[in-house]
């Protein structure tokens, strides 16, 4: 039976608040004509908002999602952004910013239906308020963290933050990393290889090696975000459960494993 890891991406990010950007483009017929979505008040109103606010799942829904992978035989990697960034620039650790959803994930982590990946310390750009959003555009590009313009110590010190919190709270610390938006540089693969992460899981990661880590593609990933069940509630998680009937669910770091014995002469 063929193994496929699944993923939710963006569990305790303050993208979900301040990543807001409107469509920029509206379909009429054959054309697509420009829009001035991201203009004020726009980019906050559906069907014109495209991505923030909305809210975090709570405690309740996380039980809920524990309760329908037991159901579906299946196992998840939960990526947490380990630090919530306020309005103001304050970074809050996840357990004290979410603590019964945080209680929950160790539960479910210490059932084995959970792995917990790291997804950054703080999902987006900080330097400079790069990450509020502005009155006249969207500011979607900043809420990636681990841009190759960064200088080398935002690269160590982010992930090593994540990890400190990570594995203070779960008792253990996390061995995949999930890159914010797929961003990833030569700086960040060099500080998680020192930082204890052995697998990383993104978009294009097919042909990369070296580090000592292990990368899994999105190819092999039924990859989706809290968003998706925030908006679309439990339905949407059903969905993605029987999109690949036949296959068993795994987490990343149980398929970047059999990907590593297959190598393995
Ligand atoms: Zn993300």
């Amino acid at each position: 039976m063929d193994a496929v890891a699944l993923r939710l991406d963006d569990v305790g990010a303050a993208s979900k608040l301040h990543e807001v950007y409107g469509v920029t483009r509206i379909r009429i017929g054959p054309l697509a004509l420009p829009f001035p979505g991201n203009l004020l008040f726009l980019k906050y109103l559906p069907p014109i908002k495209r991505w923030g606010p909305y809210a975090e799942l709570t405690a309740a829904q996380w039980e809920a999602i524990l309760r329908a992978l037991d159901d579906a035989r299946a196992r998840l990697t939960v990526a947490v952004t380990a630090g919530w960034v306020e309005d103001g620039g304050r970074i809050v650790p996840f357990p004290e910013k979410f603590p019964e959803q945080a209680r929950v994930l160790r539960d479910g982590l210490s059932r084995g239906a959970l792995e917990i990946a790291n997804h950054g310390y703080t999902h987006c750009v900080v330097q400079d308020g790069l990450y509020r959003p502005r009155l006249f555009s969207g500011n979607r590009a900043f809420h990636r963290e681990f841009y190759d313009w960064l200088p080398d110590e935002i690269h160590r010190e982010h992930l090593r933050a994540a990890q400190d919190i990570l594995g203070a709270w779960f008792g253990e610390r996390p061995r995949t990393l999930v890159p914010p938006g797929n961003i990833l540089s030569p700086k960040t693969v060099a500080a998680a290889a020192g930082v204890g992460i052995r697998y990383i899981s993104c978009l294009g990661a097919a042909g990369r090696s070296g580090d000592g880590i292990t990368y899994v593609d999105d190819a092999h990933v039924l990859a989706f975000h809290d968003r998706d069940i925030a908006v679309g509630g439990m339905e949407s998680l059903r969905r993605v459960l029987e999109t690949r009937p036949g296959a068993r669910l795994v987490t990343v770091a149980e398929l970047a494993a059999l990907q590593e014995a297959r190598r393995a002469p």
